[in-house]
């Protein structure tokens, strides 16, 4: 997978990145990245990439010639060819793990972080071919959702995370969210580990943590516990 993202602070999107997993799959080649610094697009020796917005209003909004010229740079390179063009924004469909999955098949991805009160539509029009939210709230800017997407994807690479780290059986995976799970000690503040995960029995576990997955979901998210059990039929 190779990421572009496009973005006024290219220093915060490295330093998470190259941290921990991410970091690690970066230096295995399992995954390149990109920044392109909208400011180096900008459209006077100012430094100037926003405007005030017509119409009127509070804020700044980001032009299009920055945007689009740092976009066009991006492009340049023959991995980001054909590639799909992501926007975080809270007017974007609301990211989960199904999106995840499908922008994982990708084999590059450019990412767009607004900042101020976004981004001039036109641009945007032009240029994205996804607009992505991370969830009902407003951020000062697009880089923290640029890098939870990024995140999310990248576990889903083969090899990215170690047999240890697999992402099989976690939450979202089969339409629930996750059991609990214990390690070591078996006893800790007078609370044991439910018996039966030292049993062995690897189906009576497997058992248990069905159900203990159906009943956190059904207690904790009743709508996603409603859509599982519809797909599968189950009253
Ligand atoms: N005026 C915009 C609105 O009301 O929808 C909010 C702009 S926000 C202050 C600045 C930038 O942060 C956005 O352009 C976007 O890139 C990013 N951002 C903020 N909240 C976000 C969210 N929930 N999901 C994805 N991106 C977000």
């Amino acid at each position: 997978m190779h990421f572009t993202v496009l973005t006024l602070f290219p220093e915060l999107i490295r330093d998470t990145f190259m941290t921990g997993i991410t970091g690690r799959a970066v230096a295995n080649g399992l995954i390149t990245l990109d920044t392109v610094n909208i400011r180096d697009h900008a459209v006077n020796a100012y430094g100037s990439v926003d405007d005030y917005t017509y119409g009127g209003g509070a804020g700044m909004l980001m032009m299009c010639e920055p945007v689009y010229n740092a976009f066009a740079e991006a492009k340049k390179k023959p991995e980001n060819k054909d590639c799909r063009v992501v926007y975080l924004t809270p007017v974007g469909k609301t990211f989960d793990e199904d999106t995840a999955r499908d922008l994982s098949k990708e084999g590059s991805l450019i990412l767009l972080c607004g900042h101020y009160e976004g981004v001039d539509e036109r641009v945007l029009d032009e240029i994205v071919t996804d607009r992505i939210s991370i969830g009902d709230y407003v951020l000062t800017g697009g880089e923290l959702p640029a890098l939870i997407v990024m995140d999310a994807v990248s576990r889903l690479i083969p090899g990215v995370l170690g047999n240890d780290e697999s992402s099989e059986d976690e939450s979202f995976g089969n339409g629930l969210l996750e059991y609990p799970q214990y390690t070591r000690p078996p006893k800790w503040h007078d609370r044991e580990v439910p018996e039966i995960l030292l049993s062995g029995d690897h189906k009576k576990v497997d058992q248990y943590r069905m159900r203990e997955a159906r009943r956190k979901t059904k207690e904790l998210r009743p709508e996603l516990y409603g859509e599982y059990i519809k797909k599968r039929g189950i009253f």
